[in-house]
């Protein structure tokens, strides 16, 4: 049985059997049969589809972001937002699909030589519940448009959100078993991947999940997509316009309850200017309004659940127990709920939890360094590298370190990360490998085969 529970009142809102092994079975034979067909239909026709998906998540945003309010704990107005993305991303693969999949000619000496883009089968999405529409369209758009079919297993804690996907594609006319919602626990996707008529997969989530499930795919030599955690680094040099950089990097701190893989986790700030934007990071910090993520004056819910909240606190007690010191928050507040309050440590040294590991909720770790050079240093002395930003008034110099010198998949200068679904999305040493998004996400689950005409 899966269950949603309310993170903010710890109730539960409803149970879902989940499906046997049989059941599970009986899927993925269904949407490897309808792939047979699915492959040979045209972009047009699938456009179609793909645009009443969008038009679907439009006419519904206000339900399905109460939905993960109640599921998850986001606040409704970052719901909204979250739909209008997923629908952005599908009007994008429905206009664009085509033209990133068309044949690459190729000068040889025989008369023809080209590329062409065969998509694979039903692939396997193994999906986090932090962002449970946006993650899951992300994969969804470009996998249906290159004429795939898809199965997904989605957390455990958002089965709500699982099967409203299932259902909207239904909705949208899709043929029936294109995209199927498997209800399961984790320890079942082992057989998923095993499973002939699954050709690859994509997750999501932590990078020990991550690990687990290449280990799995590579025994069987499926391929992988992997989006894992991460420790993104923001540096803010001596020359930066300090109050809107604090702004910026609250706002990425605590988006989404600080339960987001790219958001800011340290602040490495040059000596020089840290005192100062320590003071406007803390007020910026401190406006957060927590509660019910269904009030309109809320600006941060709750965690999505208390074991998640109990384990970050831990990580900020044993961060402080070996010389942390909290500026702001660090406390469980007194309130049923999955609570935790916007949080900055300062004094964060290698070897505490607050430098070496993710922080996956709204904690800040902030470390002063003398230089730029000890800064970009410090931004890389870390396991993960999924996403950076760098704050200066020079852009040249900015430039330089984004492109040169951070180790990540995306850096971004005087803004912070976030996906788009034009740009390349993903990362690399343990925040994985593969990308999402634009004309690379669309070709990570396609045949890359080379005809040659004599
Ligand atoms: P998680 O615990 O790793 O779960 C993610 C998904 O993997 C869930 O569906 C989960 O199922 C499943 N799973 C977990 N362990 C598994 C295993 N051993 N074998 C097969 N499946 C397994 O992560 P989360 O707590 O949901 O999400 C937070 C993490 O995701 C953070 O580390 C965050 O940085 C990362 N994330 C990365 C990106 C990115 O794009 N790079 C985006 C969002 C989140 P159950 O729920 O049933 O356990």
């Amino acid at each position: 049985m899966l269950k949603s529970v309310n993170p903010a009142t710890g109730k539960i809102i409803e149970s879902y059997e989940t499906h046997s092994e049989k059941g599970v079975e009986k899927i993925i034979n269904s949407t490897n049969k309808t792939w047979q067909q699915w492959k040979s239909t045209s972009f047009s026709q699938r456009a179609s589809c793909m645009q009443n998906l969008s038009t679907v998540l439009r006419s519904r945003k206000e339900e399905l972001a109460r939905l993960m309010a109640i599921e998850m704990g986001k606040v409704v107005k970052e719901g909204v937002a979250e739909i209008e993305k997923c629908a952005w991303g599908c009007e994008y693969y429905a206009q664009y699909a085509e033209s990133f999949l068309e044949n690459e000619h190729i000068e040889t000496e025989a008369f023809r030589s080209y590329i062409s883009y065969q998509p694979l089968g039903t692939i396997l999405a193994v999906m986090p519940w932090n962002f449970p529409f946006w993650q899951v369209f992300r994969f969804l758009a470009p996998t249906l448009m290159a004429g795939n079919t898809a199965v997904l297993k989605h957390a455990s804690n958002v089965p709500g959100c699982a099967m409203a996907i299932e259902e909207m594609v239904r909705e949208a006319g899709f043929p029936e078993n294109v995209f199927r919602t498997l209800l399961i626990a984790s320890k079942q996707v082992e057989n998923v991947i095993r499973h002939p008529a699954i050709k690859a997969v994509s997750l999501t989530g932590s990078t020990p999940a991550g690990k687990s499930v290449a280990a799995i795919a590579g025994s069987v030599l499926k391929k992988c997509v992997l989006e894992l955690g991460g420790s993104d680094p923001y540096i803010i040099l001596e020359d930066a316009e300090l109050e809107k950089a604090a702004k910026i990097c609250a706002t990425s701190r605590l988006l989404n309850a600080g339960q987001s893989c790219i958001a800011a986790k340290r602040f490495i700030v040059v000596g020089e200017v840290y005192t100062e934007f320590l003071e406007y990071f803390a007020q910026e910090m401190n406006q957060a309004i927590f509660g019910d993520p269904c009030d309109s004056e809320t600006t941060m819910g709750p965690m999505a659940r208390k074991d998640l909240r109990n384990e970050l606190h831990q990580q900020v007690v044993n961060s402080v127990k070996t010389g942390a010191e909290i500026v702001l928050g660090g406390e469980i507040p007194n309130r049923k709920g999955a609570f935790y309050p916007p949080t900055i440590l300062e004094n964060v040294k290698p070897g505490m939890p607050a430098y070496d590991e993710e922080l996956f909720g709204p904690v800040a770790s902030v470390i002063r360094v003398k230089n730029e050079a000890e800064a970009i240093k410090v931004a890389n002395d870390t396991e993960f590298g999924l996403g950076a930003a760098v704050f200066t008034r020079d852009l040249k110099n900015g430039e330089k370190i984004a492109e040169n010198l951070l180790e990540v998949g995306c850096c971004f200068v005087n803004d912070f990360v976030k996906s788009d679904p034009r740009l390349p999305f993903g990362g690399i040493k343990t925040s994985g490998y593969g990308r999402e998004l634009s004309t690379h996400g669309i070709k990570e689950f396609m045949n890359v085969k080379t005809v040659v005409v004599k």
